[in-house]
């Protein structure tokens, strides 16, 4: 078999493969592979000892290998003697279950198998901080209400236009760019793909985020809540199912009903409220997986920022083109799922939309009524609404209860992900705090 990776090299000019894997926690981990090597490893994997990494491994496993991807592969455009390529988690000639990539790839597979391929475009805010993490990066961007502020836009004008140059190159389709609502925060938008291309690029999109910030001399981050006060990052999701992948696709699922035009509410079909029932009916269990941290919990059910809003649910809700909802439907065809934040992992993102969105589809779930106010002011008015979970355990909690999501996303990856993330949790309840001896001191 010609090795792809290897043509890719010789045409290209690439020297060296960054062999990618993303474990349970979101982290990217890699081998650099000289392209000398690439053919081999393009049919064997490059080999890792998964315990050294968040996948629920012992130091007994044997060698996890991590098959690259050739249709992923990406030449490093600040680097083009180096290629990114994203690989499938392999052990003794099978899949990894737990793997993230090859959750999202099972989880695909099931949703073609029933017509439907999922398309999604996701918002990676960011911020860029100080390289030691501790100030905003630009001393004078101190404004109550920040958005879209030009001025501060243009300070970091060699950062923004960077990347941006970056993903034209790429052939991403990013058409705009914007300082957001937290002071030293940014967004960047491309086009909307498949989803497993997505969860490719969004993985790609944090790398090259932060490598370009850390060549101007900054940090950029994508921590959930980074600046207390201040609106956080979210990476909101906008979410369509359509009837083939790719450039095949021609007809939005979520827009028409077998062409007798648009249905229903706002311009989703029946299949597509029923996909949005999913997420609803589940929304509390997938904050666990959309919601990963600890931090994560600052962002949402948060205290009003300096700006006026947090633009982050707290509460199980849908509605038209209103950002105060965990679920927006801005347009035909589409909805935006503003639940996520800037620590997800990209391959899980996608993969507990597809499992929630499938389940709907599958129990044709309602999505419940639709409200149309201003949750910020006003969201006490609506009685019985499930609120969001408070904290990353009562999260995991909400997660280990729904059999339906955990089997959807497969039992080995939920046994892993509960356990790694119940020890995270422990650890961050042994961390010993101001806030206790502030309130506690003198009790
Ligand atoms: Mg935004």
């Amino acid at each position: 078999m010609a090795s792809k990776l290897a043509e890719f090299a010789k045409q290209n000019g690439v020297q060296y493969f960054m062999v990618s894997f993303t474990d349970l926690f979101g982290g990217q981990r890699a081998k650099l592979v000289p392209a000398s090597a690439i053919a081999d490893m393009e049919e064997d994997g490059a080999g890792f000892a998964g315990f050294a990494t968040y996948l629920d491994m012992t130091p007994a496993h044997p060698d996890m290998l991590a098959v690259p991807d050739p249709s992923s592969v990406i030449q490093l455009p600040w680097k083009k003697d180096v290629a990114w390529v994203a690989g499938n988690c392999v052990m003794e000639d099978e899949d990894v279950a737990q793997a993230p990539r090859n959750v999202l790839r099972k989880l695909i597979a099931e949703a073609a198998d029933e017509g439907m391929h999922v398309k999604t475009g996701i918002e990676a805010e960011f911020f860029l901080l100080t390289p030691d993490g501790s100030e905003i990066s630009d001393p004078f961007d101190t404004a109550a209400k920040p958005c879209y502020d030009q001025q501060a836009v243009m300070r970091r004008y060699d950062v923004v236009r960077e990347i941006c140059d970056y993903m034209l190159e790429l052939g991403w389709g990013p058409y705009q760019n914007d300082h957001e609502d937290a002071n030293g925060q940014f967004e960047m938008n491309w086009e909307f793909d498949d989803a497993l291309k997505t969860a490719d690029k969004h993985s790609f999109f944090k790398f090259m985020t932060k490598s370009v910030a850390e060549k101007h001399g900054f940090r950029a981050t994508f921590m959930p809540k980074p600046v207390e006060g201040l609106t956080g990052n979210g990476c909101h999701a906008h979410i369509s199912v359509w009837d083939a992948p790719g450039s095949a696709s021609k007809t939005n699922v979520f827009a028409t009903d077998k062409g007798e035009g648009q249905t229903g509410e706002l311009g989703l079909s029946e299949k597509g409220k029923h996909f949005l029932g999913g997420i609803m009916k589940h929304a509390s269990a997938l904050a666990a997986i959309t919601n990963p941290t600890v931090n994560s919990y600052k962002r949402i059910n948060a205290p009003r920022t300096m700006s006026g809003a947090t633009w982050a649910p707290n509460t199980v809700t849908w509605t038209g083109n209103n950002r105060t909802h965990m679920v927006r439907v801005p347009g035909p065809g589409r909805f935006e799922l503003r639940l996520p934040d800037g620590a997800v992992n990209p391959y899980l993102l996608q993969s507990v939309i597809i499992a929630a969105g499938l389940d709907g589809v599958r129990s044709k779930a309602d999505p419940g009524k639709r409200h149309d106010i201003d949750m910020y002011a006003e969201g006490h008015k609506i009685k019985g609404a499930p609120r969001l979970p408070l904290n990353m355990l009562d999260a995991l909690r909400e997660f280990d209860k729904d059999k339906g999501l955990k089997a959807a996303m497969g039992e080995e990856f939920s046994a892993a992900y509960l356990k790694l993330k119940h020890q995270e949790w422990n650890d961050f309840t042994s961390h010993f705090s101001q806030w206790e001896k502030d309130n506690t001191l003198d009790i």
